[in-house]
């Protein structure tokens, strides 16, 4: 095993994070550096390096994630309109190796993305 991610750390509460939700697979905490007024990253509580890590037994835990987001989503009252966005390797430029999905809203969002 190498060194632990960042947020195999918030998940084990070794460094501090403003978690918004959590339940057996999920945890959802703020972005550290918010790029809309709500930016959440939304995380399974398993170890998987991103979406392209995924295998055929993590049927449930991908279904619970996006179920989460949908409950986070109502929870943080964002009826207007919200973006789930997973980096997904490095020229997606994904830089923490743990699956996750940014959650945005708050302002426009423009398409298509950078
Ligand atoms: P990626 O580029 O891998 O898709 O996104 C990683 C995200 O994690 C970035 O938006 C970055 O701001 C956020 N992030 C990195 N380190 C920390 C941290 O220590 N705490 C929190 N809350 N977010 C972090």
């Amino acid at each position: 095993m190498g060194e632990p991610t960042i947020f195999k750390k918030i998940i084990d509460r070794e460094i501090p994070a403003t978690i918004v939700y959590e339940d057996d697979f999920c945890l959802a905490f703020e972005d550290i550096n918010p790029q809309a007024p709500v930016h959440l990253i939304v995380i399974p509580k398993k170890e998987v390096a991103s979406l392209d890590a995924l295998e055929d037994a993590d049927e449930a835990l991908a279904g619970r994630l996006l179920l989460a987001i949908r409950k986070i989503a109502a929870q943080q009252g964002l009826g207007d309109g919200y973006r789930i966005v997973s980096n997904c390797g490095k020229a997606a430029g994904q830089e923490v190796m743990h699956l996750h999905f940014h959650l945005l809203a708050g302002r426009p969002l423009t398409w298509p993305p950078g």
